[in-house]
C-alpha cells in the first residue's frame, strides 16, 4: 500500500459551491443571481480613491504594515469605536485581512483547539464548518426555525430557541458563531436575539464569532445590532467586517477582524505565518471610503444609505416576481439575498445520474442549465444531518443591475408555462 502523502485536514473538504456553481453558471452563460457579488461597480469616490493609491507614491506599491495599514486601522476604530461603544485601539484590537473570508479563517485557526466544539447557527455561510474542521474543532448546529404559527414570509419569523442552542453547549464549547444580515436567510437579529446569546456566551465563558459582512444592508426599519456592544461582549467577541460587501467592491478582498486585543494578537499569529502582509493600495482606497463616511454617515449622501435604499427596491421586485410565479419568497430583512421555496415548479430532470442529489442541486442546475438561470441551493447552508428538510429553497441574489434583474425576472415568468 503506498503511503498517504496529503495531510487529513484536507480531506472532505475538497467540494465547493462556490467553485461548482460559479463555474456552472460560466459555462452556460447564464443569467447570474448565484454568488453574492454586485455586478455594477463602487461607487466613483471608491475608484477616484483606487486609482488615486496606485498612481503617485511608490510605498503604495510596496508593503505596508502586516496586521493592517495604518491609515485603514486608524479610521476603522474611530468609526467603529462609536457604534461599539468601546474605544477600539487600532493597532492591538484590529486585524486587516484578505477579505472577510481569511478573517474567519485567522479567527478559527487562533481560537480553536483540537477537541473543543464550536456552535453553529444553521442556515450558515457554508465555510464555518470546514474552516471549524480543518482547525481541529467539531461543529454543532443549531437551527433557525420557522415559527410554527402560520405563513412564513419574513426572515424574522425564523428563530433560536434559546432551550434548544443551551443544550447544545458543552464544557468543550468553546465559540459560537452567528451572522447578521444572515446569508442565505437575511435575518437581522434583534436586540433581545443576541442578548439570549450573549447571556449564554458569559454564562458558560464563550468567544462569539460575529460575521457582520452586510452591516450596513438592512430594510424595512431592521436595524443592526453589535452583539460585541452588548455588555460584557466586548472581550469574548470577534466582529468580522468585508470592504468588499461594504462598498462593493468584492473584488479587492479587504477584510478584518476586531475585537480585544487580547484574543486579536492569537489571530495576528495565525495572519503573520500565512498571508503576512495585504495588499496596500486597496487599503489605502478602503481607509479614504471609511474617512469619507465618517464625515456623511447618516445624511443622503453616505453610500451606507444609498446602497440599502437601491437594493430595497430590487428586494420587492424580485419578492413580487417570485410570488407571482408561485416560488414563495422569505422576505428578508437585511443582506442581498432572498430564499424561495421551489416546491410548486414541477420539473421533469430527464437526467438519471444525479437522481441522489439533493432536490435542490438538481433544481438549480435544471434551472441554470435548461433556462439559462444561475441561483444558489440552500441546502448547502446547512449541515449535512439537516440538509435534507432545506432542500425545497434556492437562493437569489439581487445586488444585480436592473438589465440582470430584469432578464432573470423575464426567465422566471416563463416557468409557470
Ligand atoms: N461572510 C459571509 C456571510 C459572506 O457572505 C461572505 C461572502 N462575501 C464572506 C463572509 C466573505 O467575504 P469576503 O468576500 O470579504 O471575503
Ligand atoms: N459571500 C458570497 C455569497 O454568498 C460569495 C461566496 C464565495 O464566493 N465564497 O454568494
Amino acid at each position: 500500500m503506498s503511503r498517504r502523502l496529503h495531510a487529513r485536514r484536507a480531506e472532505g473538504v475538497d467540494k465547493n459551491v462556490w467553485v461548482e456553481f460559479t463555474k456552472l453558471a460560466a459555462d452556460y452563460k447564464a443569467v447570474n443571481l448565484g454568488q453574492g457579488f454586485p455586478d455594477f461597480s463602487p461607487p466613483k469616490f471608491m475608484q477616484d480613491a483606487f486609482c488615486k493609491a496606485v498612481s503617485g507614491r511608490p510605498m503604495m506599491h510596496q508593503y505596508t504594515r502586516p496586521f493592517g495599514h495604518p491609515r485603514l486601522v486608524n479610521t476603522l476604530s474611530k468609526f467603529f469605536s462609536r457604534i461599539v461603544g468601546h474605544e477600539i485601539d487600532p493597532f492591538e484590537d484590529i486585524l486587516v485581512t484578505v477579505g472577510a473570508y481569511q478573517a474567519l479563517f485567522s479567527a478559527f485557526q487562533a481560537l480553536v483547539d483540537e477537541g473543543d466544539e464550536v456552535i453553529i447557527v444553521e442556515p450558515f455561510f457554508d465555510c464555518y464548518q470546514p474552516m471549524v474542521k480543518m482547525a481541529g474543532g467539531t461543529a454543532v448546529y443549531v437551527p433557525l426555525r420557522p415559527k410554527a404559527d402560520g405563513a412564513i414570509l419574513s426572515s424574522g419569523d425564523w428563530v433560536l430557541n434559546p432551550e434548544e442552542l443551551e443544550s447544545k453547549i458543552t464544557p468543550q464549547t468553546k465559540a459560537i458563531v452567528i451572522n447578521t444580515p444572515n446569508n442565505p436567510l437575511g435575518k437581522v437579529y434583534k436586540t433581545e436575539e443576541l442578548q439570549m446569546i450573549a447571556d449564554l456566551c458569559i454564562k458558560h465563558d464563550m468567544l462569539c464569532i460575529s460575521d457582520e459582512v452586510y452591516e450596513w444592508l438592512t430594510y424595512d426599519g431592521s436595524k443592526h445590532v453589535k452583539i460585541a456592544s452588548l455588555p460584557g461582549m466586548w472581550e469574548r467577541t470577534i466582529t468580522i467586517g468585508s470592504a468588499g460587501k461594504t462598498f462593493s467592491a468584492t473584488g479587492w478582498k479587504v477584510g478584518w477582524a476586531i475585537g480585544s486585543g487580547k484574543n486579536i494578537k492569537c489571530l495576528k499569529a495565525t495572519h503573520q505565518m500565512s498571508v503576512f502582509d495585504c495588499p496596500t493600495a486597496a487599503q489605502e482606497a478602503v481607509a479614504q471610503g471609511f474617512e469619507r463616511e465618517y464625515e456623511v454617515l447618516g445624511t443622503p449622501e453616505s453610500y451606507f444609505k444609498q446602497l440599502p435604499a437601491m437594493l430595497y427596491h430590487k428586494r420587492n421586485k424580485l419578492a413580487e416576481c417570485l410570488q407571482s410565479v408561485g416560488l414563495q419568497p422569505i422576505m428578508p430583512e437585511g443582506g442581498y439575498f432572498m430564499i424561495a421555496d421551489i416546491s410548486s415548479v414541477k420539473v421533469d430532470f430527464k437526467d438519471e445520474s444525479s437522481e441522489d442529489e439533493a432536490y435542490d442541486f438538481r433544481f438549480v442546475k435544471w434551472l441554470t442549465k435548461e433556462k439559462g438561470l444561475a441561483t444558489i441551493p440552500v441546502s448547502a447552508f446547512y449541515s449535512p444531518e439537516h440538509s435534507k428538510q432545506f432542500d425545497k429553497y434556492i437562493r437569489f441574489c439581487f445586488v444585480k443591475e436592473e438589465s440582470t434583474m430584469e432578464a432573470a425576472e423575464s426567465i422566471l415568468r416563463n416557468l409557470r408555462q
